[in-house]
């Protein structure tokens, strides 16, 4: 074997580790850990590849307080392309659709989406303050950068900067009282 094969394969190894596999305990425990930041707001049960909310084909959507929508593949591909972690930002922003969904909170386009991004960040600042995790707020950037839109989701850079500024911030209610405009 050579020493070039040798480095592939080191380097094979340490990009799948940069990639959680997602599973439904992966998925449940994400839930739980999001829970404990944002649960008193509201507390969405998570729908695992049901199309629970009647959408064409699952990826990740709230339809109501207590209903967030995801799809298994959608999210095993937000890591792989993003890198670890990157699915928990997903259903941090969702969550905060739900908090919006219960509190009747609709603002105009784009902030309602970067609302939503604001409590991704806010949850990766908890994550690493209270759960042990180590920042993921790169890939979670790179996941809401991928899927800017410019009209209702925003550019890219709003869905960058009000990612960061919610893990700045590391306060979800600053996110619903002191967003940006
Ligand atoms: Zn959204």
């Amino acid at each position: 074997m050579t020493k070039h094969l040798v480095l592939a394969i080191a380097l094979g190894v340490a990009s799948l580790s940069q990639a959680a596999t997602v599973s439904r305990s992966y998925i449940t425990k994400t839930g739980s850990e999001i829970s404990q930041e944002k649960g008193r707001y509201a507390n969405p049960t998570i729908y695992i590849d049901q199309r629970a909310c009647g959408e064409p084909s699952p990826n990740a959507m709230a339809c109501g307080p207590s209903i967030i929508s995801v799809g298994t593949q959608f999210l095993q591909s937000q890591e792989t392309q993003h890198g670890n972690y990157a699915a928990k930002m997903v259903l941090a922003h969702e969550w905060g659709h739900s908090i919006q969904f219960a509190n009747g909170i609709n603002l105009r386009a784009p902030y309602q989406e970067l609302q939503a991004d604001c409590n991704g960040g806010s949850f990766i600042r908890y994550a690493v303050n209270n759960l042990g995790y180590s920042s993921f707020l790169e890939a979670a950037v790179s996941s809401a950068r991928a899927a800017a839109d410019y009209s209702t989701h925003g550019t890219p850079a709003q869905r960058d900067a009000f990612t960061r500024w919610g893990y700045a911030q590391g306060d979800l209610l600053k996110c619903f009282n002191n967003l940006p405009r």
